[in-house]
């Protein structure tokens, strides 16, 4: 079945971690088992790469760059997210992170999709299953998480040129323009107001995961246009800040939305603790995530605002995954889980991809 992941952060894996994603991902984890010092909990228990993507028939993903700008006494430098003093810097390193995806796409390994003309096309290509495509190029459509790196609004023009079609504007903590996780009680500054402006006249979609509550109600009062939650689990379930509450979730299903579950065991489970639990002794398994789904559907009355945003290479691991998941080729384990679980075929084939795809067509077109 073809399947959309709205979340994963690829370019981060490929040139923050130093992962060759072109490789499959059980020779990068050996590549790394063998390394002296362990730099990121993750090394060596990575879910993602571009075979196994193509294996789990992940023909879409939306796909990131993350450069985070950090102020002297951001309290977030002092964890594993640190950022670069100058929003110039940030944005080279954006760029680094494109032209990484732009190898990708000259290899023929990726494509990136920015039209929905292109986007039917890619996905006719994907699902007529033709024996002679054996090497079907992974589509993405480019996003960044946390807005630092655009330098001002004419850097958004050229970000926007050269492919970008969504925005997170917050991430981790105080940020250039929204405030993150980790830093509830502010919300947008006065350039993020402006941001959403901009994004609106340059239709640009706004994904809401990572604004904090204030931020969050700032911008769904602003921002006119499409909004997601690229990779977004259910408070109600998980009480902790980084998940959105049903007023929040209510707000994105009202306007059109789609919430992508997140397969990060943190916002799975509410007693798994970061670096100390493990899934297997909790029992997180992948049908945790069916009771985030089970939960927006009962507050949408339907099924047609859930997908996959999995952040499965969101500097995580096997250590923070459910258990029975060993590569992300593995998601087309919720076909049996979600059938077992009441779904429907209709309601399933929306899941894997049918609901991001209306979006998008809303959106583009
Ligand atoms: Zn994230």
């Amino acid at each position: 079945m073809f399947t959309v992941d709205a979340h994963l952060d690829l370019a981060t894996n490929a040139i923050t971690l130093n992962r060759d994603l072109t490789k499959p991902v059980h020779a990068i984890r050996e590549k790394e088992r063998q390394l002296k010092w362990k730099d990121t909990q993750d090394r060596g228990n990575g879910t993602v790469a571009l075979p196994e993507l193509r294996k789990g028939n992940v023909g879409l993903v939306v796909a990131t760059i993350i450069s985070r700008y950090s102020a002297a006494g951001n309290p977030m430098a002092t964890l594993n997210l640190p950022g670069w003093h100058s929003p110039e810097q940030a944005y080279a390193y954006g760029q680094a992170q494109l032209a990484w995806y732009n190898v990708m796409e000259a290899m023929g390994e990726m494509v990136q999709i920015t039209t929905w003309s292109q986007l039917q096309d890619h996905v006719a290509r994907w699902t007529n299953n033709s024996p002679m495509d054996d090497k079907k190029p992974i589509g993405y459509i480019l996003s960044l998480e946390g807005a630092d790196s655009i330098i001002n609004f004419k850097y958004l023009e050229k970000y926007y040129e050269r492919g970008l079609r969504a925005i997170g504007p917050a991430h981790y903590g105080p940020g250039r323009y929204a405030a993150g996780t980790h830093s509830d009680g502010s919300g947008l500054t006065a350039i993020g107001k402006e941001l959403l402006h901009e994004m609106d006249r340059l239709n640009i979609i706004l994904d809401a995961t990572h604004l904090t509550d204030k931020g969050f109600f700032e911008a769904m009062n602003i921002f006119k246009g499409t909004v997601w939650a690229s990779h977004q689990n259910c408070r109600a379930l998980v009480p902790e800040e980084r998940q959105f509450s049903d007023d929040q979730l209510k707000l994105i299903i009202e306007r059109g939305g789609v919430i992508g579950g997140a397969l990060d065991t943190w916002m799975l489970h509410p007693e798994f603790k970061m670096g100390k639990s493990n899934p297997r002794e909790l029992n997180i398994n992948l049908e945790k995530l069916v009771d985030h789904f089970d939960h927006i559907c009962q507050l949408a009355g339907n099924c047609l605002h859930i997908g996959f945003g999995t952040d499965l290479d969101g500097l995580f691991g096997t250590e923070q995954t459910p258990y029975d998941m060993d590569t992300i080729a593995d998601i087309v384990i919720y076909k049996e889980i979600l059938m077992r679980r009441g779904y429907t075929e209709e309601n399933i084939s929306n899941i894997f991809s049918g609901n991001w795809l209306r979006l998008l067509k809303k959106a583009w077109v």
